[in-house]
Parts: C-alpha cells; sequence; structure tokens
C-alpha cells in the first residue's frame, strides 16, 4: 500500500489566489507528465525546479487550467519519495477539474488524512514527535505555540529523548554482559553505577516533565474564567480583550446567560476566555443553570478573573468567593476605577495578596496593559522572553515521559534492595521502550494510525 501513489488538495478549500494538489509516490511525476503540457518533460527535469505550463484533461486534450508544478525527486521530498505539486487557480472549480484530471489517470489515489507526514514516518525522514509536531504546527493558535511546535517539528526534542536513550543503553549494554558473560572478567556491574545512570536519567525526564505544563497550556490556552456578580463589566472585559462583540453587553443583571468560548492572545500566550453568568443565588431558572455551569467551569480553570467594582462595597457572596480562590491562580479586577469609590480595598487585601489585585475602567480603557502584564507573569514569571523553545506539550509524551521515569525508579529501588541484575534488566528495558515510543520507534501501527488519522487532508 505504501507503494501507491496519492494525491490531495493541500490548500484549505475555499476560494484563495492560488491552491495546491500534492502527487506523491513512485508514479507522481510519470502521471503528471500524462496531463501536464510544457516545453520540458518533468520526467527529464532536473528536481527541485518549478516549470509553467497547462493542465490538460488526457482523454479530450482540453486544456484545464494555467499551472505552475513544483518538481521535488526523493529523497529530498517531504515525503522522501517523488513530490509533485502543482500550482492551480485557487477556488473551487479549477482545483476539482484539476485533482479529477489527476485521478482520471487511474495511477494515483486518493491520500488519506496526514498520509504524506505518515510516509515522511515510515520513509524515516521524520520522527513520530516530529510529525506529532506537524498536527500542532496546522493547529496552533498563537505565534509562541507556532514557534514551539516548529522546533518540535525540526527534532530539538527528539534530539534529547534520544539522549535519554542513550543513557538507558548504556546501563542496559552493562547489565547484557554481566549476564551474557559471567565467566569473562568484566568489570562487575556496581549497584552505584545502576543507581547513578538511573539518577541521571530521572534528572533529564524531570526537567523535560517541568516544561509540560507551559507546553500545554501554549498548546490550548490559559482556561480562564471571567467570575463576578452580575453588573460589574465582565462582558465588558471579554469585549476589550478580544477587541470585538462577541458578548452581549446590557445593563440588565444577568444577561450574559451562557458560556462564551474567545480565544485571545496576551503577550504571546494564548487564553481561552469563559465569560460566565454572574455567580449568584437567583430564582431565575434559566441563569441557575448559567451559574450551575460557571461553578463547573471555575473548577476546571487556569486562571480566574474576578471582577469587582470600584463605586460598590464588598458584598458577601464576593468574599465567600473569594476565600474560595486562596491557593489558585487568581487576578482581582477593580473595575469603574472613572466612578466613585465605595470599595474598601484592604478588605478585599485581607483575603487575597494586594499583587493580584488590578484597577481598572473598561469604558477609560485603563489598567489593560497591567492586566496583561500580570497574566504573563503568573503563568511564567518572565521564562516566556526565552529562546528555550522545547517544550514538551503532548499528553501522549507525558505519559511516557512518567512511564520511564517510574521504571528507572524500580531499577533504583531493586538495586538498592540487591535484587539480582537481570530483573533489573526488565526495568531498564521497560525504560528504553517507553521512551522509544515516543519517538515511533516501539509503537504499534493502531497507535500510528491513530496519530495519524487526526491530519488535515493533503498534510
Ligand atoms: P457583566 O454583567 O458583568 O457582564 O457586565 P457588563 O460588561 O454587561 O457591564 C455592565 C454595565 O457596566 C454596562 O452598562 C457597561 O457599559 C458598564 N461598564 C463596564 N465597565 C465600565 C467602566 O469601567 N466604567 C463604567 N462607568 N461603566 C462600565
Amino acid at each position: 500500500m505504501e507503494h501507491d501513489t496519492i494525491a490531495a488538495i493541500s490548500t484549505a478549500v475555499g476560494e484563495g489566489g492560488i491552491a495546491i494538489i500534492r502527487i506523491s509516490g513512485p508514479d507522481a511525476i510519470s502521471s503528471t507528465d500524462r496531463i501536464f503540457k510544457s516545453s520540458k518533460r518533468l520526467s527529464e527535469a532536473d528536481s527541485h525546479t518549478i516549470h509553467y505550463g497547462h493542465i490538460i484533461n488526457p482523454e479530450s486534450g482540453e486544456s484545464l487550467d494555467e499551472v505552475l508544478v513544483t518538481l521535488m525527486r526523493g529523497p529530498k521530498s517531504f515525503t522522501a519519495e517523488d513530490v509533485v505539486e502543482i500550482n492551480t487557480h485557487g477556488g473551487v472549480i479549477a482545483v476539482k477539474k484539476v485533482m479529477d484530471a489527476v485521478l482520471q489517470l487511474n495511477a494515483v489515489r486518493v491520500a488519506e488524512p496526514g498520509e504524506f507526514t505518515k510516509r515522511a514516518f515510515i520513509n524515516g525522514r521524520i520522527d513520530l514527535m516530529q510529525a506529532e509536531a506537524v498536527i500542532d504546527l496546522i493547529r496552533s493558535k498563537s505565534d509562541r505555540a507556532f514557534s514551539v511546535a516548529k522546533k518540535q517539528a525540526e527534532g530539538v526534542l527528539s534530539r534529547k529523548i534520544k539522549a535519554l536513550r542513550q543513557t538507558v543503553i548504556e546501563l542496559l549494554a552493562h547489565i547484557e554482559v554481566n549476564i551474557d558473560y559471567p565467566e569473562h572478567d568484566v568489570e562487575e556491574l556496581t549497584a552505584a553505577f545502576i543507581e547513578e545512570q538511573c539518577t541521571k536519567a530521572i534528572a533529564e525526564i524531570n526537567k523535560l516533565l517541568k516544561t509540560a505544563s507551559e507546553g500545554k497550556i501554549l498548546r490550548e490556552g490559559i482556561m480562564t474564567a471571567i467570575v463576578g456578580r452580575p453588573n460589574v463589566g465582565k462582558s465588558s472585559l471579554l469585549n476589550v480583550l478580544a477587541q470585538e462583540n462577541k458578548a452581549i453587553v446590557t445593563d440588565i443583571p444577568g444577561t450574559t446567560r451562557d458560556v462564551i468560548e474567545q480565544i485571545v492572545t496576551i503577550n504571546g500566550i494564548p487564553l481561552r476566555l469563559l465569560d460566565t453568568a454572574g455567580i449568584r443565588e437567583t430564582s431565575d431558572i434559566v441563569e441557575q443553570i448559567g451559574v450551575e455551569r460557571s461553578r463547573d467551569v471555575l473548577q476546571e480553570a487556569d486562571l480566574i478573573l474576578y471582577v469587582l467594582n470600584y463605586n460598590e462595597q464588598l458584598q458577601p457572596e464576593d468574599k465567600l468567593l473569594l476565600e474560595g480562590m486562596k491557593g489558585r491562580s487568581v487576578i482581582v479586577i477593580v473595575n469603574k476605577t472613572d466612578l466613585e469609590q465605595k470599595l474598601d480595598l484592604t478588605e478585599v487585601e485581607a483575603i487575597l495578596d494586594r499583587s493580584v489585585i488590578v484597577q481598572m475602567s473598561m469604558l477609560e480603557e485603563k489598567g489593560l496593559e497591567e492586566l496583561e502584564n500580570k497574566i504573563s507573569e503568573l503563568f511564567f514569571e518572565g521564562q516566556l522572553e526565552s529562546d528555550d523553545l522545547t517544550y514538551i506539550s503532548n499528553v501522549r509524551h507525558i505519559a511516557l515521559l512518567k512511564k520511564a521515569r517510574q521504571s528507572l525508579q524500580d531499577a533504583i529501588e531493586a538495586s538498592q534492595a540487591g535484587v539480582p541484575i537481570d530483573i533489573i534488566q526488565i526495568d531498564g528495558r521497560m525504560a528504553w521502550e517507553a521512551l522509544g515510543e515516543i519517538l515511533g520507534d516501539e509503537a504499534g501501527d493502531s497507535l500510528i494510525d491513530q496519530i495519524f488519522s487526526q491530519f488535515c487532508l493533503g498534510k
């Protein structure tokens, strides 16, 4: 099946200046030659060249579109196979006509989602971790997440995992020699050596896992809940942040009935803003549902933006909710500073640290920058500015790293307990396999299929 030649429209469906049809496989060049009229045949052309011409209907000879064709011979191509990319005019019709012509030849079939990247993996051009990064690249919602995914696609993280595996394989090699040639005069495997190698690997894993929460945040966004009693300015805040009117802003308390989600980027960090209905005991049934959901959302939130009014005294329910937020990532926004002060700030400071309080006026758009800075401080303590973009962000990788760490810990404990080395060897193997699974070395077919099916068509 891997020897088929595949094709797909690789650009997004819809109107656009150009669209690209990508063809990959052993028949990519010869097939294209049969439908491409140009001054030179592709099969005679040099690799990595671009050719102007027309795509014709192979049966009628009718010209379908004026195109540019890029030729990339394997293994120097995305899939490591021969690849032809046809740049057609954008718009649904032109692309479809050219795609039909490609398929009419019967030498080429439609690619499955992710199949081009899967081939790059199978042909050994990239590892599984890099392939997964390609999915992240396509899906990334912020510049920062994009840079992280790009680094990963380039193999920066893979190299770290490989170095880790090297440490484990050294350990396994020592154990192997001791088991297989006990009669030889090999250096005796000491418990100290086992423990040293394992500790070294565990320290590396811990370093990688430390980046995990930041990686997750960059990939998925910080789940941010905007909370406060009705009319304090929650929707206004959402709007100021999103700079567009998606939530309804009114003077009637409790109009934000449902949870609305938007993604905004603050200092390069994606925030998933959840605007919640005013948290307040109420007799309104619809609003009750909203309040219930608000509480659920609060539980899941990475960050809580609690909004108070400058021109209102702190209410008992505010106190109750703020008390419940101790130990969470919370920023208290004191809104409407353009109005007369009635709020006693010391009452808030008695509950939460004053450093989490930001004074704002949505109306005058004041305090926004301070809020944004506080958000990035809270999550990245300035580290976001650094260039180390080797974040572990994929849950699969995190789980496997933890599994490897556990096996290494087991090995240390076994060694300390004086367990025979062939038992310790099993732990070492398990660590080696878990790390290999991250790169795809030990991954089963079903896992690989599942990963690649997440791709969009044409990638
Ligand atoms: P929510 O119920 O918490 O979502 O509150 P809204 O965002 O709907 O705002 C309630 C009312 O307060 C609206 O009339 C807003 O225009 C007004 N408002 C919001 N922010 C400010 C502010 O900073 N100053 C003043 N004076 N009014 C504001």
